[in-house]
């Protein structure tokens, strides 16, 4: 195992520390994987995509730990970074892409002006900086002349999407990381930005953090995944581990609602209830409202996270009855 993130016991609160919207969670990112951050939406998924850059957003205070390893052995405390520091580090060494391209190029700004700009706010050589620009957008199947000379307007969905990933990535960063960076986009446009994000991943050695509601998009493509629910991680495991041995019961019912991925949308059931509300996390298991395994124990008593088998961590008391008694009908084919 060779880290490159390791995020220990990260939280963030609001509030003067009343509600939190992260619960002490722990983990590491290996380098060059693909990893699956999956959660509802309100789960604190995307809290989590902002603490690895030290980016979450006011009033939010993040405590805990993260740690970047660095290509050249260096070892950066993202939290007790300058604001100078962190500038830098993060376009170079960890990139984000949030959903919704539109939002995030400026409308009055062609989009080659968006790669100056950004290489020249970096001190980087911006001739070499356009060629490679040129290269990624190439990469991501879209014609570079054009794009760089368009307005972000002016480009379909998918095609900004796109522009996007190539301008988070013309610093070289090792670490890209992706917050429903398909969401707004039609299913066909999302699978094929997943394809070219494998490809990416390989020619340039990414490590990918890709964070979604869309548990079926993403075992398409990661090596691990996790799993989030009411702000704190609530199954970790290789994507083989979790699609066919998961041991939470709620990793195993967003399994079901999904019978696989070929399936009709309108196939797919909803799990019931919703995740809680930062305010109103339920005592013990957050799940248990939802749980058809919950007993007293889980009522009272928070599970933590822990092996089941090797790299396969569940946070939950029944883990093994969960295996037994909710059958998967995931990846059955049609
Ligand atoms: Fe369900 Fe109990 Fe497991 Fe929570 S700990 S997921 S309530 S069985
Ligand atoms: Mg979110």
């Amino acid at each position: 195992e060779d880290p490159i993130v390791e995020v220990t016991d990260a939280k963030v609160t609001f509030d003067g520390g009343d509600t939190y919207v992260l619960d002490d969670v722990s983990l590491d990112i290996e380098r060059d994987e693909v990893l699956g951050i999956v959660g509802e939406s309100g789960s604190g998924k995307s809290m989590f995509a902002s603490a690895l850059l030290d980016s979450i957003p006011d009033p939010g205070v993040l405590s805990g730990e993260i740690l970047y390893h660095a290509e050249d052995g260096r070892t950066i405390d993202v939290l007790e970074q300058s604001d100078e520091e962190l500038r830098q580090f993060r376009w170079e060494e960890i990139s984000m892409v949030f959903q919704g391209a539109m939002s995030s190029f400026n409308p009055t700004m062609k989009v080659g002006t968006h790669f100056k700009e950004t290489l020249k706010a970096h001190d980087a050589n911006v001739d070499e900086g356009m060629e490679f620009a040129r290269e990624l957008l190439e990469d991501l199947y879209l014609e570079p002349e054009r794009v760089l000379d368009s307005y972000s307007h002016e480009l379909s969905g998918g095609m900004q999407q796109r522009a996007l990933i190539a301008l988070s990535l013309v610093l070289e960063p090792e670490v890209l990381v992706m917050d429903e960076p398909t969401a707004a986009l039609d299913l066909l446009m999302q699978r094929s930005i997943l394809m070219l994000l494998n490809d990416l991943q390989k020619t340039y050695d990414l490590t990918l953090a890709f964070i979604t509601h869309d548990l079926p998009l993403i075992t398409a493509l990661a090596d691990r995944m996790s799993i989030i629910y009411a702000f704190q991680f609530v199954e970790v495991g290789t994507r083989d581990q979790i699609i066919a041995d998961a041991g939470h019961p709620y990793t195993r019912a967003l399994l079901n609602a999904t019978p696989n991925l070929d399936a009709p949308l309108s196939e797919m059931q909803p799990i019931e209830g919703e995740g809680p509300a930062p305010v109103n996390v339920p005592e013990g298991c957050s799940f248990h409202p939802r749980c058809p395994l919950a007993t007293e124990e889980c009522v009272s008593d928070d599970p933590p996270l822990e092996n089941i088998d090797e790299d396969h961590q569940t946070a939950c008391h029944h883990w093994e009855q969960a295996r037994e008694e909710i059958t998967l009908n995931y990846g059955e084919s049609t």
